[in-house]
């Protein structure tokens, strides 16, 4: 492990919290996230398990304390768990904080245990609906009762569960309450997010389903005593308490410019590309020296170095013309949510 100095970027924001998407394949097509025959990269382009250990590494080595697992989906990825149990030895030797995850659920009741074993203690899960004719819907492929037993398997490995739900208009905005009553009851930690402008736009426009979180708060209200929480997770949400259930529901509005200021986190594709702002095109591709050098790590560390130091202020999202402005042709399963 190396005792460089930390990655700090040019507005003196230190980067401590890394995501790296292990795959762009997935077992489910939500309709905001991938078109339904989606091509998917050839397996040489995407780093190795091996590979994915050394880049990962290198970034704890310079100060990143938590690391994130997404894709695609993840857990669908061959011999993830062999990638898990090796970051484990950075959870214990202190370097490392906080190892977690994003996944859909439907491999849990396979891998819930074994997470915890390597020492995840929470994993957020995508969930947009309780109803599971919607479910289908929303994710074509996916199947709602193996995703509520997933869900189940990880509460039973001890795992702190936060449901993941993207609030889309004409689909999901009647559920909203029973979202809160149901993470209330089971004692879910619940995050709305704004659906973004990206994936499969062919023809679908996220306008049409775009539904504003301060519009969803305001209903919400309807029904719940909500109190603005201090709270922060080092990632974009903001929190409120609801005073009925006890839990807590996060707000994700990465189109409201609201977060940059604070961003600790930069994003790794499968295909090692280093993204410094989610919504920017600037990256680095670090599999290059990656590939270059097989047992130097010291090109890898310069590249991402050089990269942090021309990590963005900010983001151009934008929806407020009404029309889809900032739009990035990245798909968020290479990118990583
Ligand atoms: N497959 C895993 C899952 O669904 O949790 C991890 C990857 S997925 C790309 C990560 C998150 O991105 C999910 O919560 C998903 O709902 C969200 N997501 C995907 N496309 C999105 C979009 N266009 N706008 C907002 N969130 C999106
Ligand atoms: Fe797969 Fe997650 Fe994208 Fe849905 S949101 S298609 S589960 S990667």
């Amino acid at each position: 492990m190396t005792n460089e100095p930390r990655l700090i970027d040019p507005f003196a924001r230190a980067i401590t919290y890394l995501r790296v998407s292990v795959t762009d394949r997935c077992d489910f097509r939500c309709v905001y996230c991938m078109a339904e025959h989606m091509e998917f990269l050839p397996k040489a382009q995407l780093l190795t398990l091996e590979e994915l250990d050394r880049l990962c590494s290198a970034f704890i080595g310079l100060g990143v304390q938590k690391l994130r697992i997404t894709g695609g989906e993840p857990l669908v990825r061959k011999g993830i768990m062999t990638f898990f149990r090796a970051m484990s030895r950075h959870l214990d030797s202190g370097a490392l904080k906080e190892l977690t995850l994003t996944t859909n659920g439907s491999q849990l009741q396979r891998f819930a245990a074994e997470l915890a074993d390597c020492g995840v203690k929470r994993i957020n899960i995508s969930l947009d609906t309780l109803d599971a004719a919607k479910f289908k819907a929303i994710t074509r492929w996916g199947r709602f009762e193996q995703v509520m037993a997933g869900i189940d398997a990880a509460v039973a490995a001890g795992l702190r569960v936060k449901i993941n739900t993207v609030a889309l208009k004409g689909v999901n905005d009647d559920e909203v309450h029973d979202l809160v009553r149901w993470c209330g009851e089971r004692g879910h930690d619940l995050t709305f997010i704004e659906v973004m402008p990206m994936g499969d736009l062919g023809n679908e426009n996220r306008l049409d389903q775009y539904y504003s979180l301060h519009d969803l708060r305001r209903e919400l209200e309807t029904q719940w005593t909500l109190t603005d929480s201090p709270e922060r997770t080092g990632g974009p949400a903001r929190y409120v308490r609801v005073k009925e259930t006890g839990g807590r529901i996060g707000f994700i509005t990465p189109l409201t410019h609201n977060f940059c200021e604070g961003c600790n986190r930069v994003r790794v594709t499968c295909t090692g590309q280093l993204y410094m702002c989610l919504g920017q095109e600037d990256d680095a591709d670090l599999r290059a020296p990656l590939r270059a050098s097989p047992t130097d790590d010291a090109p890898l560390v310069a590249t991402i170095r050089a990269a942090i130091a021309r990590k963005p202020k900010g983001h151009d999202f934008d929806y407020s013309r009404q029309t889809v402005s900032g739009q990035m042709p990245r798909h968020m399963s290479h990118t990583g949510g």
